[in-house]
């Protein structure tokens, strides 16, 4: 109750730092209309629509009107705020039968994401025609999921033109101009971030992946779980890195993941320069509040005592210890 009392304030009011600095504050979802709940919660778009939800438990892939149908009616709903569409991402043989997935050792690292869609073409070209065609009625974005290299996204942006050739001779409409972007999750994307910065609209940090590629170590198993923390110095290194060659190329950069609302982290994430927060619908007014907490000065304070130092414990205590909760 007293929390509600807190945070109420901050309802309809834009994401500000102390200092005055502009922070966009957006929301994960799965299906279309989740958009509903976005829009009540106060926050000012989707920062990530995980498109793998319209192919889970089908037994046919959704053709290009069922999915063009699906994001429309999200950018109906969001109207002039952003909706940032991931392109599919498949994890494991299980969850698509229509896709008819390799049982693999490895699904987590295996054939998934961007490496799937660029190997299957048709099935690519269908979901981006329907984004494209869906471009026409709200601010929609393009993002790929899983970049490990370079060639993915210039692979990709190919089909993108290709997709919008296509469109225009149909005499369909859709956003020339639309924004097209990767989630910076592999431990590669993180060290070549100042290259892939330089062919990308915007990059979408995807924490949960980052951190287990960071530290090799399954996000999933209990064994190894204790490895995969964002108090890790190689993760905030990484984190650091990634948001610097953003910044250093003017194009927004988004934390995706609970670390984006982790009230421990966001002065970090002030200070690197992260530009927008994607959290859960439920954690958009406590992080709205907590942004407004905090100047530049004062964040970088803190970033520059936790980069010196070099274990998770060491940066956690002093994290805890800094930040009331
Ligand atoms: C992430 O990796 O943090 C992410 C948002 O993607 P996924 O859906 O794989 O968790
Ligand atoms: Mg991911």
């Amino acid at each position: 109750m007293k929390d509600r009392r807190e945070l109420e304030p901050f309802r309809g009011k834009p994401t500000v730092s102390a200092d005055g600095t502009s922070y966009g504050l957006l929301c994960s979802i799965n299906k279309p209309d989740d958009a509903v709940r976005v829009l009540e919660s106060d926050c000012e778009g989707v920062g990530l629509f995980h498109s793998e939800w319209l192919f889970m438990g089908k037994t046919s892939v959704p053709t290009e009107e069922e999915q063009f149908k699906a994001y429309q009616k999200a950018a109906l709903i969001l109207k002039d705020k952003p909706l940032y569409i991931r392109t599919l991402d498949i994890i494991g043989e299980n969850e698509m039968p229509s896709l008819c997935l390799a049982n693999e050792p490895n699904p987590l690292m295996g054939f998934r994401a961007i490496r799937y869609t660029l190997k299957h073409r048709d099935l690519f070209k269908t979901q981006l025609r329907a984004i494209l065609r869906a471009s026409a009625f709200g601010q929609i974005r393009i993002m790929f999921p899983l970049i490990s290299c370079v060639e993915e996204v210039r692979e990709g942006k190919a089909l993108v033109e290709a997709c919008k050739a296509e469109l225009a001779a149909e005499q369909l409409a859709f956003d020339a101009n639309i924004k097209v972007g990767i989630m910076t999750e592999t431990a590669a994307s993180g060290i070549m971030a100042d290259r892939l910065a330089k062919e990308c609209d915007f990059f979408t940090i995807g924490t949960d992946d980052l951190i287990s590629y960071t530290l090799s170590a399954d996000r999933n198993s209990d064994e190894t779980a204790y490895l995969c923390s964002v108090y890790q110095p190689s993760v905030l290194r990484i984190i650091k890195n990634i948001i610097e060659a953003a910044n250093r190329c003017h194009i927004p950069v988004s934390m995706c993941g609970e670390a984006a609302a982790d009230p421990k982290i966001i002065p970090l994430l002030i200070s690197f320069g992260l530009t927008d927060f994607t959290v859960a619908a439920t954690s958009v007014l406590r992080v709205r509040k907590c942004i407004a907490g905090w100047t530049k000065a004062k964040a970088d304070e803190i970033a520059e005592k936790v980069m010196t130092f070099s274990t998770q414990k060491e940066v956690e205590n002093f994290l805890l210890n800094q930040i009331l909760p």
